[in-house]
């Protein structure tokens, strides 16, 4: 299964971060700024990556792709069940 949503925040921008075969694209999250296939490897980096990023007040790393209405917790609802 093709991966575009981001397993750290949940954003879905429509590149594809994890191809159909599981080769990481290297897609840089324009929310929270992880690559794929370097900050998302397994669910414990996925989570560290994710506390971090939280406790640093949620930048966006594209502050211009950022939607005026964006919410974290929507946003995070979005995340399949293996990234939670
Ligand atoms: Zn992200």
């Amino acid at each position: 299964m093709v991966e575009s949503i981001c397993r750290v925040c949940g954003l879905d921008e429509d590149d594809e971060r994890w191809s159909r075969s599981g080769g990481a694209q290297y897609v840089i999250c324009s929310c929270c700024g992880a690559e794929s296939g370097v900050d998302d490897l397994d669910l414990k980096w996925v989570r560290d990556y994710r506390s971090k990023w939280i406790a640093a007040g949620c930048a966006w790393f594209s502050p211009e792709e950022r939607p005026a209405d964006w919410e974290l917790d929507r946003q995070m609802g979005g995340l399949p069940a293996a990234w939670r």
